[in-house]
């Protein structure tokens, strides 16, 4: 490096003197050479110099001048004066002013020194005033930073008193600055409940000069808020090593407290939550799923996430219905609906859903949330209960064409009753007009008895009271006065009529009970004629394994197919339109579906409109003896006796008239009473008495009554019960007053003989 010195010299001996030394100093020199105050300035001005070396007195012209004019120029290059002896007190203030030393002219040997030592001053000074600078910056940088950033940013001595603190600080506790340094420790914030507890912690710390981090705390901001604190600290120490206090930044955390508990609960709530919940990204893959997500549908959330919703898909929506459903999402909107889904193991379900769009800050689909509530349940008892009340109209409409029809169906043999009857009592009409008036008003009342027993039957079938024998029975016998009866119909109709009874009698047996039996295929073939305006009706049976099918079948209306089970409801009936075709009740199938039912068998029918029906029924056969047969038979053998005696108590008297009549036709003896005292009296009398027929409803003392007086005192007379009612608690009653056989009103003359007949017998 070369060293660039000015001197001011108007000796030319001594400029060389000098030059000399400087050569000694090792440094490669570049000198410049003044002798006046004008060219001295001038040089100063133009160059920047490492060294001056000034004489003391030059002409007009001393060092002081020239060290002033350096100052002003160039304050920190060294001054160094050379000359002859200046004394003392002028040296010192030449030194005072800022030379940096002066040399006497006959100790030359002393300037290379002196100049080396004026340099190494001016490179400490130089390296001093860098660092100085350096410390400025970084002070500028710290305090720059601390009042900038969004924490708060403080310094606390050892005692915990702020010797600094950030304006954050106004922010977050409500203090400015100046109410905070030297004035308030760190702990004076803290909430009182917990103070103590964090001041112990804090000062811990400190003892042990740790760097804390995140440290929470409660404290308390100058409008009386709790305020939540994060706090992060560290010791700062003086060049000793000695504590000179601590350093560190608050944050801005009670908001992010609030937002975290707030997701939390949030969370809790999804998680807890009895609808399942579904998150996918943009794409439609699950990212999450709630816990009952996986309790509805069987998938666990690892196994959904990733997948699509598709894995619930059933096949049960149409693809419109997805294009639907994505067409609204897409759009921003909310979908709602619902789906029939498939959980993993392959059940259905119904879900109702809602899902929404979720947006992000540009408006672009970020997510999917589906929110689905389980409602097969729901959806179950919905259809149940439309299907209900489906039920319930219908039935509501069908007992009103009932009672339409029930009218109309007991006026017109009753009309016909009334009718004839009054006719009978006119005199004049001649014999043969008298027996056609007589066989109308038989005809009709026996229609109106068929309509009294649908009612009474459909009645006792609903209260479940019904009580099916099950008998042996040969059918091909009973099959065959089906035909006798329904013979005279064929006839009067022109409609032709075929039995078709392929077993032999043994082979031909059911288990089952005889009137009921009756009753179902006399009213089939009762329904063939009368559905029926020409052609043929056949009925009989086949062989069906275990059981016989029997068959009724005709080449009449017909019954629409979707009908053909609806005409076994009660009340149901084809609507003919205009047709006066539905006459009856509608009760004739729905009976005999439900004894075909009882008695084990099924009943069902094929129809073809305009072209014919045939109805079925099977019930099980029997293939053991046939003794239920042959008793029947035997039994109506039995002759009575002429001589027997019948107490008849009956307080209505063409009821009593006409049982007279039954029973005095066979000969046999009848006493007539009004009510139950009556009959007990009579038997007191100790007039013979073999058998008493006595009413249940009687006016003065009614039937049980009287049968437990007569039984009491007279236990070897048979008492018969005869009620129009055939109620379970009538039955009771008559039984527990200790009759000994029950009879059904009304009764015709063979049913009312067989039964007196097998009681007598019973003697
Ligand atoms: P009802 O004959 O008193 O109306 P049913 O219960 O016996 O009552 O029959 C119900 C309905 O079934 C009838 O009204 C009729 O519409 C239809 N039906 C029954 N049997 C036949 C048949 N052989 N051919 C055509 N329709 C029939």
């Amino acid at each position: 490096m070369t060293l660039k010195v000015l001197i001011l010299e108007d000796s030319i001996q001594d400029m060389e003197l000098i030059k000399a030394q400087l050569s000694k100093t090792g440094s490669q020199i570049e000198v410049t050479h003044t002798d006046n105050k004008n060219n001295f300035t001038e040089a100063l001005e133009k160059f920047q110099y490492d060294l001056i070396i000034s004489d003391f007195k030059l002409p007009g012209f001393n060092a002081f001048g020239a060290l002033e004019i350096c100052q002003k120029i160039c304050p920190g290059v060294p001054f160094i004066c050379v000359s002859g002896s200046i004394g003392e007190e002028t040296a010192v203030e030449l030194l005072r002013k800022g030379a940096v030393d002066y040399v006497l002219k006959d100790r030359p040997d002393r300037l290379p020194y002196a100049i080396k030592v004026a340099l190494e001053a001016v490179k400490e000074k130089a390296a001093h005033s860098k660092d100085e600078q350096a410390l400025i910056e970084s002070e500028d940088r710290f305090i720059h930073v601390a009042e900038t950033a969004q924490e708060w940013i403080w310094e606390v001595d050892p005692d915990g008193l702020y010797t600094y603190s950030s304006p954050m600080v106004e922010t977050l506790l409500g203090y400015s600055p100046d109410e905070v340094v030297g004035k308030k420790h760190f702990y004076d914030f803290f909430v009182p409940e917990e103070k103590e507890k964090l001041k112990s912690i804090a000062f811990d710390v400190f003892l042990k000069r740790n760097i804390f981090r995140n440290y929470e705390n409660i404290n308390i901001h100058k409008n009386g808020n709790h305020v939540i604190l994060s706090t992060s600290g560290s010791p700062i120490f003086n060049d000793h090593g000695i504590l000179k206090g601590y350093r560190g930044v608050d944050e801005d955390i009670t908001d992010r407290k609030r937002a975290e508990e707030k997701l939390k609960l949030l969370n809790r709530a999804v998680e807890a939550s009895n609808v399942s919940v579904m998150i996918t990204d943009s794409d439609g893959k699950i990212i999450y799923t709630n816990p009952f997500f996986t309790e509805l549908t069987g998938y666990p959330i690892e196994e959904a996430v990733g997948k699509s919703p598709r894995i619930l898909n059933s096949g049960n929506q149409s693809r419109k219905f997805y294009k639907e459903l994505w067409d609204t999402i897409l759009s921003g909107k909310d979908w709602t609906g619902e789906f029939r889904n498939k959980k993993k193991n392959g059940e259905l379900y119904w879900e109702s859903a809602i899902i929404s769009p979720i947006l992000d800050k540009n408006g672009a689909v970020s997510n999917f949330v589906a929110i689905k509530e389980d409602i097969t349940e729901r959806k179950r008892i919905i259809d149940e209960l439309s299907t209900a009340k489906e039920k319930a109209e219908e039935s509501d409409r069908l007992k009103s064409a009932f009672i339409h029809n029930i009218s109309h169906e007991i006026r017109t043999p009753m009309n016909a009753i009334i009718g004839f009857s009054a006719l009978l009592s006119e005199p004049g009409h001649s014999e043969e007009s008298k027996n056609f008036f007589t066989e109308t008003i038989t005809q009709s009342s026996n229609q109106l008895l068929a309509i009294i027993n649908d009612i009474v039957d459909i009645s006792n079938i609903e209260a479940g009271i019904i009580n099916l024998s099950k008998e042996e029975i040969t059918v091909n016998d009973i099959l065959q006065r089906l035909e006798d009866q329904f013979s005279l119909m064929s006839r009067k109709m022109g409609i032709s009529l075929q039995k078709f009874t392929p077993l032999a009698d043994g082979e031909a047996r059911i288990l089952a009970d005889r009137t009921r039996f009756i009753q179902v295929s006399s009213n089939l073939i009762n329904n063939a004629f009368k559905f029926t305006n020409e052609g043929s009706v056949e009925f009989g049976y086949k062989s069906r394994e275990d059981k016989l099918e029997f068959y009724v079948s005709d080449t009449g209306i017909g019954i629409p197919s979707d009908q053909l089970t609806k005409i076994f409801d009660r009340f149901y009936q084809v609507d003919y339109k205009m047709t006066r075709l539905n006459q009856g009740t509608g009760l004739g199938l729905s009976i005999s579906k439900s004894y075909v039912d009882l008695m084990g068998g099924e009943i069902y029918v094929l129809s073809e409109p305009g072209k014919g029906s045939t109805f079925y029924f099977t019930l099980p056969r029997c293939n053991s003896g046939g003794k239920e047969e042959q008793v029947f038979k035997e039994k109506r053998k039995i002759k009575l006796k002429r001589d027997y005696y019948i107490l008849l108590a009956e307080d209505d008297i063409q009821n009593s008239e006409l049982i007279d009549i039954y029973l005095s036709s066979t000969g046999l003896n009848v006493h007539k009473v009004n009510n139950g005292a009556e009959a007990v009296e009579y038997c007191r009398s100790g007039k013979p008495v073999d058998l008493a027929l006595i009413d249940l409803n009687m006016p003065v003392m009614d039937g049980s009554e009287a049968t437990r007086r007569i039984k009491a005192l007279y236990p070897h007379v048979t008492v018969i019960i005869q009620t129009a009612y055939a109620s379970e608690t009538d039955k009771e009653k008559a039984f527990s007053s200790g009759c000994d056989d029950f009879i059904t009103k009304p009764f015709d003359k063979e049913a009312l003989l067989s039964k007196i007949s097998a009681n007598l017998t019973k003697k």
